[in-house]
This record gives C-alpha cells, structure tokens and sequence, in this order.
C-alpha cells in the first residue's frame, strides 16, 4: 500500500515536471517566433557584410557585427576569442571547354585552399573517370599532361543527404594529389551538389605534402552532364586559369562569444553555436549564418523571457570552420586551460531549414537522458534522434574534453542544393524556419540546463 502512493507520488511529480517543462517549451516558442529577431540579424550579416572567408577583410567586418549583436541580444559577457586562420585566396579565374569545334566559356569554381594556375593560362586534354577505381586501373601514360574529370555523382538515393556529401566529398578533397601522382596536370570534378541546376560548389581541398599542387576546379551539374556527354564521343580540351592560392602567412582573427551566467551551477556551461566564417561566394546565409543568429536568438530569448538558467549558456560564433577549424580548436584549447565543466555543445550548421531532429554523439547513458524528452518535441516537429551528429565546431571539444556533443538536424533535401555556391543568399532562408531552429535547440538548452545530463 505504501509503495503505491509512493509510486502515485513520483507519477504525479513525474507529471508535473513534464507539464512544467511542455509550458516552458511554448513559451519560448512563442518568444521567438513572435519576437525573434535572427532573421533580421542574418539580412544585415548576409546584405551589409556578404560572404566572409576566413582572414578577409568581411570575416574582420562580421566580428565586430558579431559582438554588437551578442551584446544587442542581452548577453551579460560578451568577448573575442583569439584564433590565428590560414587565408586562401581566389582572385581571377576562368575556364573554357571546347566541347565541339570552339572554345566556350563555362560557370566553373576553384576549390578552397586549391593552388591556380602559377600566373599562366593551361591548356590540356581532358580525361574522363567515373571513380577513383577507374582512374587507379589508367597507365600513367593515358594520364600525363592531362587534365582529370572526375565525374563523381552524389548519390540522390540517400534520403538524409548528407549521407550522399560524405560519400562524395572525397572527390573534391583528394583528386588532386591522387591525380597528380600520374602527372595529371590539373582536375575539374562535378560538384558535390544535387541541384538540378549549373552552381558550382566550392569547399575545402587538401594536397598531400609531397605531391606537386595542381589546380582543382568545379563544374555545376548541369555543365558537369554536358562535358561527360563530350568525353563519352571524343576529345574535349580545357583552359583554365586561375589565380587562386593559399596566403604565406595566417591571420590573425577571432571567435565571438556571448554569455548568460547560470544562477544555481555556473560553472557548468551549454555551449551553442554556428559558424562566422563562410565560403567566399555568394553570401553565406545557410552555411552558416543561419547558424550564427540562431545562436545570438537563444540568448535573446532567454533574456526576454526573463528565464535564469540554472547552468552558464553561451552562445559561440566560431570562426575558421570551412578550412581549418582553428577556431573550434581555440574554443577547446581555452576550456581546457582554465578545466571548465562542459555539460553539453549543440552546432546548428545544417541549414535554417525546418528542424526535423537532433543528433546525438555521447555514451548510450547520456543519450536515453535526451531522448526521454522526445515526445516534447514531436509537435515541433522533431522526431529523430537516432542519428551520430555533433558538428565540425565544437568537435574538439569532445575530442580534447569528451563534452557530449549534439547537432540540429534541419530537413536536409535542399542544403547540398545551396551550400558553397552563388546561390547561398539570404533570399534562400525561410524566416519561420529560421526561427523553429533557434526554438529547438533553446528548448533543449533549458531542458539541460534544468535537469541536468550526467
Ligand atoms: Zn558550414
């Protein structure tokens, strides 16, 4: 008998605390779908700054837009965190197919950190592969002095697409050095895009030290289809020139971080975050401003609501995600120095799209604390948890620190449409989906901050 009106009483508390919990979750719903300003904040970052590569003068610009709208937000702490960020630079560039009898000129990107064309024009043959197998089964003699297409398709049957990116990536990243060990003397790949369309995308490459560098540049699908149907009859040639390169020395630049101090346990700290820098085309709204002002709403809308988190909440822009991750690396070389608690960090650096899910990379234990939150979120319209997904920012965190990591996952059908290409621009970002973003993770944010995950 006893042990029943005891299990009755936890029921009830039980109860309680989930209707407590489910009002506070509306309440800053409505906060920032009413009030929110993050779709503001990304029309000025977007229109009055634009894209933001690391080390140039924009990236200086958004710090400082950074720090005033931190501190617009009501953050009680606002700074700039040192981090030294490589500068790669694309200046003039051009590339022309002849496809049939003439020369024409086609949309086309170098890829980020790629080397150009050392101050000459190149002209060479064009050799097709369809994979890194078929052009490890090429004599050497088939591959000297040409210039390799590897036409590499995302794969759209992946519904979750960024699936089909990490399967694709590699292309973009390694093709040069492996093709340059053949003596290719440059590479053209289709992009990683599932548009239906004729963006390139840019993004980072790597070289392998020893290798000789040559230049790396994209193709837009539809461009990409056109010159696979040239190689399938005959003999296409390319010129490209490029005057892109990496700058000799780094810059010296910042993280922008604002914070609201927890009342009951201020030393343990929710980190959420985007990132500033973004690639140097179009206007880097969905990777990632959307990122960057969902982080300063979450502190606005705490603020606003006059709600007193129990644990320290910062919210953190982080610059150097697309080439380097130095800021990431400096937010965790920092924490670790002065040995702060890190209870959780949550990056939303998939797009301001409609929130769909929350990843989670944490032991088992911590994850079943989360997911028995799950039913909170479905009218939100977040259902999926299952999915291993911190972010590029806040990874070394883990790795340096082992802080639980998590990751707004967004609907993913259009990002790799967007993503490192001209079309990135604040006309692309939907304001209420913007806005459901920032609602998620904040809800999460003080359901952590509240409860605790430990
Ligand atoms: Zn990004």
């Amino acid at each position: 008998m006893k042990s029943s009106i005891l299990t009755i009483g936890i029921s009830i508390c039980a109860l309680n605390s989930y209707a407590q919990d489910s009002l506070q979750m509306r309440k800053i719903s409505d906060e920032i779908m009413l009030h929110g300003t993050c779709y503001e904040n990304l029309r000025v970052l977007t229109k009055t700054i634009g894209h933001r590569i690391s080390g140039s003068p924009e990236a200086a610009r958004a710090v400082t837009w950074g720090e005033k709208a931190m501190k617009e937000a009501g953050a009680d702490k606002v700074w700039l965190q040192a981090a030294d960020v490589p500068y790669w630079y694309r200046g003039k560039e051009s590339l022309y197919l002849k496809m049939g009898k003439e020369y024409k000129k086609v949309r086309a990107l170098s890829l980020g950190n790629s080397e150009g064309t050392y101050g000459k024009t190149l002209e060479a043959p064009i050799i097709m592969v369809h994979n890194f197998d078929e052009f490890k089964a090429l004599p050497e003699s088939e591959v000297k002095g040409k210039i390799v297409f590897f036409d590499y398709r995302f794969r759209q049957d992946f519904v979750f697409t960024f699936e089909g990116y990490g399967d694709a990536v590699r292309y973009r990243w390694a093709s040069p050095s492996i093709a340059a060990q053949k003596g290719a003397v440059g590479v053209i790949i289709r992009s990683m895009s599932t548009g239906k369309d004729d963006f390139p995308h840019t993004g980072g490459m790597h070289y392998t030290d020893s290798i000789k560098k040559i230049p790396e540049m994209s193709l837009g699908n539809i461009t990409a289809d056109e010159l696979e149907r040239a190689c399938e009859k005959g003999a296409p040639m390319a010129k490209m020139t490029s005057e892109c390169h990496m700058m000799p020395q780094p810059v010296h630049s910042f993280n922008v971080i604002g914070e609201i101090k927890g009342t009951e346990t201020p030393e343990r700290i929710i980190t959420v975050g985007g990132h500033l820098d973004s690639w140097d085309v179009g206007e880097g709204a969905t990777d990632d401003g959307a990122g960057c002002v969902q982080s300063i709403e979450i502190i606005r809308a705490f603020k606003a609501l006059g709600l007193k988190p129990k644990c320290t909440i910062r919210a953190v822009l982080f610059m150097n995600e697309e080439n380097g991750d130095r800021g990431g690396e400096a937010y965790a070389d920092s924490a670790k120095a002065k040995n702060e608690h890190h209870v959780l960090a949550i990056e939303s650096d998939a797009g301001g799209f409609s929130p769909r899910g929350i990843g989670l990379e944490m032991p088992d234990s911590l994850k079943q604390q989360i997911t028995k939150y799950k039913n909170l979120f479905l009218q939100y319209g977040v259902y999926d948890f299952s999915r291993e997904e911190g972010g590029t920012d806040i990874g070394p965190l883990k790795k340096q620190m082992n802080v639980p990591l998590a990751g707004l996952l967004p609907d993913s059908q259009r990002y790799f449409d967007l993503h490192h290409t001209d079309n990135d621009t604040f006309e692309q970002v939907n304001h209420r989906e913007l806005k459901l973003g920032a609602v998620v993770m904040a809800q999460l944010i003080y359901l952590v901050s509240e409860h605790g995950l430990n």
